[in-house]
């Protein structure tokens, strides 16, 4: 196997041992190893929330351990450590199910879930945290299956804040969700050239049409400067197009709900129409090929018209801004305790930056400006000085160079 298969490739792992791990057993072989020989364990799966790459320790690749069995009578679903999102949606599409995933199906389930796990209908079914059963890990004590019932504390920690140094989890049981009737896509609108300050009106309609929505519609809204880059379609390059990515559980009603947004804009192109969840990827359409970038969010309770319009206008190196909307389920007290941020926030506004990873960790190559361009448009909107004014799942890649002051 390969120690640098990342989705994140800004930064690399370097460990001394690595154990490509294919169950609990093995799991508890290389934490004995490691606390043997005093070495750091780190977790690999997909590597899409890279932060700390392993530095001389032991790395723990999970990807083997990828079984997902679907139970249609319950309808739920056990994936292993190495499973995504893209595994558990084809297991479940049979058996007229879907998962809580979110806009990435190359996404891993157990990190996901780990920050609780923000999802396509989100607003409709809540945070993917709400749905988890049941998680099984390997610590210091060995294997241990724990549930609302067998270790509350744990159970909320995990769905949220996450495992802790020396836990690794090695299954999740969660429960799916019904397929039918989903309805999503992109509205798309391109505001201009990258280059040049675009018009804001388009971010300004869809903030204005989240205002009375009812929980069946989940959206959030993406602005993208796409570089002058041959390696991208005509349309795109050196453009800086929006869109809104929706998922609606109206069905029918779903075009009732959507004509406001519908009629305040002329837009490009829009494909929001009858939706299989093995095709979700095409609503928020994010790069899926791996790649160096780093980023980070803030959850708000308003979305501050000035820093819309700093979005829509900004020039400069390349900086995505992606504003979920959150409130209607993903707003309501979790029915069993968890430690998932975010549920008194309206938006969770993210800016993610590529920049020229260099391979050796320190993310020091470009990653100034970059994280300069992503504090920048993420200052425009109120809040930010607060501490834990982020979502831990939204955010990547190296370090500031200088702390920035949250
Ligand atoms: C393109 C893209 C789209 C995204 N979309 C969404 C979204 O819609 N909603 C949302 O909520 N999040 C989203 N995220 C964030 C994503 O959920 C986090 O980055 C998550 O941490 C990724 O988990 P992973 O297993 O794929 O990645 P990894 O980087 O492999 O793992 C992430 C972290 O979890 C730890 N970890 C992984 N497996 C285990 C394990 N078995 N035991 C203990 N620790 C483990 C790793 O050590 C690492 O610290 C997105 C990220 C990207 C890059």
């Amino acid at each position: 196997m390969t120690t640098t298969r990342s989705f994140q490739t800004g930064l690399v792992h370097a460990p001394t041992v690595v154990i490509a791990a294919t169950g609990p057993g093995d799991v508890a072989a290389a934490l004995a190893l490691a606390r043997r020989d005093g070495l750091e364990v780190t977790v690999h799966s997909t590597g899409h929330g890279l932060c700390r790459p392993c530095r001389g320790g032991l790395l723990l690749d999970t990807a083997a351990m990828d079984a997902v069995a679907v139970d249609p009578r319950t309808a739920t679903v056990r994936a292993g450590a190495g499973a995504t999102w893209a595994d558990v949606t084809a297991a479940a599409a049979p058996h007229g199910l879907r998962p809580p995933s979110g806009s990435a199906p190359s996404v891993g389930v157990v990190g996901y879930l780990a920050g609780g796990g923000l999802g396509l209908t989100a607003r409709t079914d809540g945070w993917a945290a709400d749905h988890v059963r049941a998680v099984e890990l390997v610590d210091g004590g060995g294997p241990r299956r724990v549930t609302a019932g067998s270790d509350p504390a744990a159970f909320a920690r995990l769905r949220g804040t996450g495992p802790e140094p020396g836990e690794v989890v090695t299954a999740v049981e969660v429960g799916l969700l019904p397929a039918a009737g989903l309805v999503g896509g992109g509205l798309v609108r391109v505001l201009g050239p990258s280059d040049a300050p675009g018009d804001p009106a388009a971010l300004h309609a869809w903030a204005a049409w989240t205002a009375d929505l009812p929980g069946a519609v989940t959206s959030g809204v993406s602005v993208v400067p796409y570089p002058d880059a041959p390696f991208l379609p005509a349309h795109l390059r050196g453009r800086r197009v929006l869109r809104v990515g929706v998922v609606s559980t109206a069905g029918a009603g779903t075009d009732a709900l959507l004509a406001p947004l519908r009629a305040a804009v002329a837009w490009d192109d829009d494909t929001v129409g009858p939706l299989d969840p093995r095709d979700t990827a095409r609503v928020y359409a994010e790069p899926d090929f791996p790649h160096a970038y780093l980023g980070d969010d803030v959850l708000v309770g308003s979305l501050d018209p000035a820093g819309l319009d700093a979005v829509a206008a900004r020039t400069g190196p390349m900086a995505v801004t992606g504003i979920r909307h959150l409130g209607g389920a993903a707003g309501r007290a979790p029915a069993v305790a968890d430690t998932v941020r975010g549920r008194d926030a309206a938006f969770l506004v993210n800016v993610l930056a590529p920049f020229d990873g260099d391979g050796d960790g320190d993310g020091t190559v470009g990653a100034d400006r970059a994280w300069a361009a992503v504090d920048g448009l993420l200052d425009g909107f109120a809040g930010r000085a607060a501490a834990g004014a982020g979502h831990p799942s939204f955010r990547y890649g190296p370090p500031r160079a200088v702390s920035h002051r949250r």
